[in-house]
């Protein structure tokens, strides 16, 4: 194998690691072998090459698109961007976006793409250059498309990268009526959706808290039920882990730690996340923040401090059998893909700690980019079409509950009752109902067998029920 082929990720490659989870969770299930390794098998790789113009030489950038699983229609997962990138990663980070959407009831396949560069070393056109490219490229095989596959951000990648994807789509597909859905995570003015920007961090922070509201669970742990005044280290500050500090925060946390590449930093009585993102802004860096009482140049041993709760949401493979008997959380959050080691995992395990695991955790983006994607087939914004009728009819019903019971609201009283929906409150309606009822679904596996040891294979389990079920569904299994 190639450097490409191959990822140092545990002690196997990442796929492997997804293939022995899989593996483990596929023995509490009792599908026949050939469907389990249909589930399990990446049904397209695609690898390809193309050249790009730099500053007076060409260079050759190496793309990645892998379609993990063709049981529902689209396909769809993020684009990462990074120079780390290889097609083990792609093909590992494609089976958990199968078992994702799953466990969300989010209708899609897996799929997920990677370019292999650092976006860093490249010019704002450089980047679009090469965007634009890899798009036409997925254009040219019918490996994108709203019916077909649909892409999204990852790590290095954001609103910009998608909307370069979705001019392009729309630019060699003209007159296509649902083109804008070949790809989610654009910005608003270009038929995004409201809260998608923040839903991945949003859905962490309540993952988290779902999973702490079970008494009998956080009393193992030595911990009270609740969010409020638990600690929590977050590591990363991009997109997933700044808006999953943000919205932990506000259900109550205290956020005493904070990591980025250059250095962590930590106070036991809380940093504030906004303030710390600013200084980081202005210096470049999270070191020196006034508000810190501890500050490390080592960014790894930020992970290793007094905490409640340890939120990974920078990249996989950061807490390892190397670190794991220094992490003081008895809670894992997983906010990025894979970032505890299988060994890892275990060690944490026995030792009585709960992960939360990524395909579960970090669900909330692909659940509000399935919304975003309905939207742009309906051409239509949630709530446009029923909140003013649903303001009407809650203002007649509130006159009526006043003429007949004497009683009298305030306008601003009235308002509170009688408000419709707006988009953006329908969508973290959604994504809280499909956060926490997937919760229950997974602790509910757990719970009904015993001798399932962690949320993580509960999960896998769960998701391995319902793709066979597709399956099965067509007719492809008895
Ligand atoms: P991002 O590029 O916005 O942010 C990543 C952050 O991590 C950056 O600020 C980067 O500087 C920091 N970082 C890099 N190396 C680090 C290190 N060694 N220590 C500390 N910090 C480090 O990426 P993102 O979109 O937030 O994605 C992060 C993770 O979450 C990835 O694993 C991704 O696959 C996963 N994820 C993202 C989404 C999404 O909607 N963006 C959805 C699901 C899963």
């Amino acid at each position: 194998m190639t450097d490409n082929k191959v990822a140092p990720y545990g002690q196997t490659g990442f796929f492997d690691d997804v293939c022995a989870f899989f593996d483990r969770a596929a023995q509490f299930t009792d599908h026949p072998k050939g469907l389990l390794d249909q589930i399990k098998a990446c049904n397209s790789v695609y690898r390809f090459r193309f050249p790009i113009r730099k500053g007076n030489s060409v260079e050759v950038i190496d793309a990645w698109r892998v379609e993990h699983s063709h049981h529902m229609s689209p396909t769809k997962g993020g684009i990462r961007y990074s120079e780390m990138v290889n097609e083990d990663e792609v093909m590992a980070l494609a089976a958990l976006m199968t078992y994702k959407c799953a466990i969300v009831n989010v209708p899609f396949g897996g799929a997920k793409g990677g370019i292999k560069i650092n976006p860093k070393n490249y010019s704002l056109a450089e980047l679009e250059n090469i965007t634009r490219r890899y798009t036409v490229e997925l254009i040219k095989k019918n490996f994108i498309g709203p019916a077909i596959d649909v892409p999204a951000p990852d790590y290095g990648s954001g609103e910009r990268e998608m909307s370069w994807i979705a001019d392009t789509y729309y630019t060699m597909n003209p007159g296509q009526l649902d083109a804008m859905g070949c790809v989610t995570g654009k910005p608003l003015a270009l038929h995004g959706i409201n809260g998608r920007r923040e839903a991945t961090g949003r859905g962490v922070a309540i993952a988290t808290r779902e999973c702490m509201s079970f008494a009998e669970d956080m009393a193992a742990l030595g911990l009270t039920p609740g969010l409020e005044g638990k600690r929590i280290i977050v590591q990363g500050l991009g997109n997933v882990g700044y808006h999953s500090a943000k919205f932990l925060a506000e259900f109550g946390a205290i956020i005493v730690g904070l990591c980025e590449y250059e250095g962590a930093i930590y106070n036991p009585d809380g940093l504030d996340v906004d303030a710390v993102v600013a200084h980081r802004k202005e210096t470049g860096t999270v070191l020196g923040f006034a508000g810190a009482t501890k500050e490390f140049a080592n960014s790894a041993e930020g992970l290793e401090q007094e905490c409640d709760v340890l939120v990974p949401a920078a990249l996989e493979n950061q807490i390892t059998i190397n670190n794991i008997h220094n992490i003081k959380a008895k809670v894992i959050a997983e906010g990025a893909n894979g970032p505890t080691s299988p060994e890892a995992g275990k060690i944490f395990t026995e030792r009585g700690g709960i992960i939360i695991p990524d395909m579960y955790c970090n669900a909330g983006g692909v659940t509000v980019s399935y919304f975003e994607w309905l939207k742009n087939l309906y051409h239509v914004a949630f709530g446009r079409m029923d909140k003013r009728y649903e303001e009407k009819a809650n203002l007649e019903l509130v006159n009526l509950i006043e003429k007949m019971t004497g009683a009298s609201l305030t306008w601003d009283q009235k308002k509170l009752v009688v408000k419709g929906p707006s988009e953006l409150e329908l969508v973290n309606s959604g994504l809280e109902e499909s956060m926490v009822r997937a919760y229950h679904d997974i602790r509910e596996i757990k719970v009904q067998n015993p001798k399932i040891e962690d949320l993580r294979t509960a999960a896998f389990v769960g998701s391995i029920n319902k793709v066979a079920i597709s399956y099965m569904n067509m007719g492809i299994w008895p």
